[in-house]
């Protein structure tokens, strides 16, 4: 929002600038000529300051599109929360949630930028460039109609190497990724116990209760 004021404030400075090159301005008999370098610094700050939301409203777009893909074509609207929307969010300890009611995701703020960064160099991806991926997948799963959250995750684990293609990551990478992710941060997820363990479960697993088969199964060897 402040980006976008900010923006705005330099739009209508440029818009000012010109106007009074065509009508003269108060207290002046002829318009007054265009300074050009004070035109070009306010016109580049507007297009500056635009940038940051319109990319951020280009990737929930991007993620809406793909989360609507995985959830089997029912509707979801990915939102990027800001720090401001993070901090009114009454689920603002939760990384990521999802309404299976409305379609809406949010992610927390900075989870879309840990997101984005995957996106970039997901060959040498972190951990917690691997979870961002994962939460994607798992919020999607909710839209998908899931609320337990052992099988959501256990959904978006089988998922993820979907999930991380549909994104744009190369296929050997997707697989890698998600399969990094189920062998590591998902197994510890037992071993940490509390309220992580409500989203493991020891049947999510390659021919276990909660394998849904699918043919391009993170876990699937080719
Ligand atoms: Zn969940």
């Amino acid at each position: 929002m402040l980006w976008i004021l900010s923006s705005l404030f330099f739009a209508w400075c440029a818009f000012r600038e010109i106007r009074s090159s065509i009508v003269a301005p108060p207290g002046f008999d002829l318009p007054t000529p265009v300074s050009k370098p004070y035109l070009a610094l306010v016109v580049s700050l507007a297009v500056i300051l635009a940038w940051p939301p319109v990319h951020t409203w280009r990737f929930q777009r991007f993620l809406s599109a793909k989360a609507t893909e995985l959830a089997d074509g029912h509707p979801a609207k990915v939102h990027c929360n800001t720090v401001f929307d993070t901090m009114l969010d009454p689920e603002m300890l939760a990384a990521g949630h999802a309404n299976p009611d409305s379609g809406e995701i949010a992610l927390q703020h900075p989870w879309c930028g840990t997101l984005m960064s995957y996106l970039r160099h997901p060959e040498r991806a972190s951990e917690k460039e691997l979870q961002s991926l994962d939460m994607f997948t798992h919020e999607s799963m909710h839209i998908r109609g899931e609320r337990n959250e052992a099988l959501t995750e256990c959904e978006a684990v089988q998922r993820n190497y979907r999930a991380a293609k549909l994104l744009g990551v190369p296929d050997a990478t997707a697989k890698q990724n998600a399969v990094d992710y189920y062998t590591g941060y998902y197994q510890l997820r037992a071993k940490i116990g509390g309220m992580q363990s409500a989203y493991y479960s020891d049947q999510c697993a390659p021919g276990k209760a909660m394998d849904e088969q699918l043919s391009d199964s993170t876990w699937t060897t080719p």
